[in-house]
């Protein structure tokens, strides 16, 4: 981006326009300062063409549409230098804990292998790793043609900088069209590091991807305003098109033992690392394993005070599943973070979702709508949690949920154990 003196007429239209606050007006003229981007935002706003973006046209950045094709942006995509069709496939980074592929790995090849196919183009999965290479029979299974393996014991442990130049490194030899990364603390640590080294966008959170008919671009879907509204995100002028997703958003497929593909070994280069792996040391705290959990029963305001929370517990640990929890109650201090279920919290699908006096806001069903089945106990029938849930029980959860908890220790109990320890069920409900 290039400031022509001559014709600035130290309007200012350019400093406010600029989205990164990296022009300022000194002796009547335009400066930029070390924070531009070379966006092309001023060149766009200046009424006196004084601004001429890097491939020496007066930039319209927001013009393109979605194809990419029209409008005259000044970036490199659209002004030639990026080829757009040179870039091909689907990638998933492999993320692995322990040496296994990590689950959020599994879905997301299953959800690659969709978008691969409407694409009409491959699938491969990228492993970093030291001594990994007996993964990849199963990352066949699961959907890829091509593994890209990487090994070496500087990928042993997770390591910032190692992770982006080896991503980065592929990224720029192999040219992917689309690359689908986990959620997870370290996917949401590598996703924006490498999609700023290879200059593209980055779609973090995502809930839905799916193909566009008309462009072939992928459409990612995210909540955006404090989860008031679904956004859909597309990437038409750089490459590759990026996203984490959460675990649990997808569902893994059945493994096919009987598929093969081809393992690309790379060798990258050497890079130099500002971190030091010293031991790693498991958190002491009892692990809240949500996202993997068969039955989940959750908590809300609704509960009225921590006390009563004891029964959603008791729930959970009559049904062998974990307790998750709305944002209300833990930010109220009942519960600790780990078992919020929601936009903030975590995403699970687990088979059963019990929602005990949760309304149902938006931001908490982000969280669980992917259950199979959704029970929820409101006793006001008209809470947004009944138009998710499958089956329903208008009713005060104090009543509630005493009744079903001897209920459920009478079916455990047997024969003549049954009669002798079952409460009667009115004693239950006056509790
Ligand atoms: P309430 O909305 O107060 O609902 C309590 C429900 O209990 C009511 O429906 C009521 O009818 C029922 N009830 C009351 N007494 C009884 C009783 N005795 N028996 C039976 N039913 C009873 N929320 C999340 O959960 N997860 C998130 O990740 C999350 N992220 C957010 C992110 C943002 C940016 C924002 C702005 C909000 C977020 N929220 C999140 C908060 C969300 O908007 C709601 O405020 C929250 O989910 C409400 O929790 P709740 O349903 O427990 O409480």
């Amino acid at each position: 981006m290039r400031i022509n003196s001559e014709l600035c007429s130290g309007c200012g239209a350019c400093v406010a326009a600029c989205p990164f606050g990296a022009l300022v007006i000194k002796g009547n003229k335009a400066e930029k300062t070390d924070t531009c981007t070379d966006c092309g935002a001023c060149a766009s706003a200046c009424a006196f063409e004084a601004i001429q973006a890097r491939d020496g046209k007066k930039g319209e950045i927001g013009k393109a549409d979605k194809t990419g094709k029209a409008g005259t942006d000044s970036d490199d995509a659209s002004s030639g230098a990026l080829d757009l069709d040179s870039y091909k496939g689907v990638w998933v980074y492999l993320e692995i804990k322990d040496r296994q592929l990590r689950g959020v790995a599994l879905e997301l090849l299953a959800q690659g292998r969709k978008l691969a196919d409407e694409m009409g183009q491959e699938l491969a999965g990228v492993l970093l790793g030291d001594n990994v290479a007996d993964l990849a029979g199963e990352v066949f299974a699961n959907g890829a043609d091509w593994l890209y393996l990487v090994e070496d014991p500087c990928y042993c442990h997770y390591d910032a900088d190692q992770y982006t130049a080896a991503m980065t490194e592929l990224i720029d030899t192999y040219h992917p069209s689309v690359i689908l990364l986990g959620a997870t603390h370290n996917g949401r640590d590598l996703a924006p590091r490498v999609a700023a080294r290879v200059k593209t966008g980055l779609t973090a959170d995502c809930t839905g991807l799916s193909i566009d008919s008309e462009t072939g671009l992928v459409a990612w879907t995210r909540p955006a305003f404090g989860g008031n509204i679904m956004a859909t995100i597309f990437c038409p002028n750089h490459r590759p098109q990026m996203g984490t997703v959460r675990p649990r958003v997808f569902r893994r497929a059945e493994p096919d033992c009987g598929r093969t593909g081809t393992i690309v070994r790379v060798k990258t280069k050497a890079a130099t690392s500002r971190v030091k792996w010293i031991e790693t040391i498991k958190s002491l705290k009892e692990a809240v394993n949500l996202e993997d959990a068969e039955i989940i029963v959750a908590g809300g305001r609704g509960m009225g005070k921590p006390e009563s929370f004891a029964l959603v517990s008791e729930l959970a640990r009559l049904l062998g599943g974990a307790v998750g929890a709305s944002r209300a109650v833990v930010d109220a201090g009942w519960i600790s973070a780990d078992h919020q279920v929601g936009q903030t919290g975590k995403t699970v699908a687990p088979r059963v979702y019990i929602a005990c006096g949760i309304s149902g806001a938006i931001q908490h069903l982000a969280g669980m709508q992917g259950a199979d089945v959704i029970i929820a106990i409101n006793r006001d029938a008209s809470a947004p949690i009944f138009s998710v849930a499958h089956y329903g029980i208008v009713g005060d959860v104090n009543e509630v949920l005493p009744t079903l908890i001897n209920e459920i220790r009478c079916s455990q109990n047997s024969g003549s154990e049954r009669g002798m320890q079952c409460a009667r069920p009115d004693a239950a409900a006056t509790r």
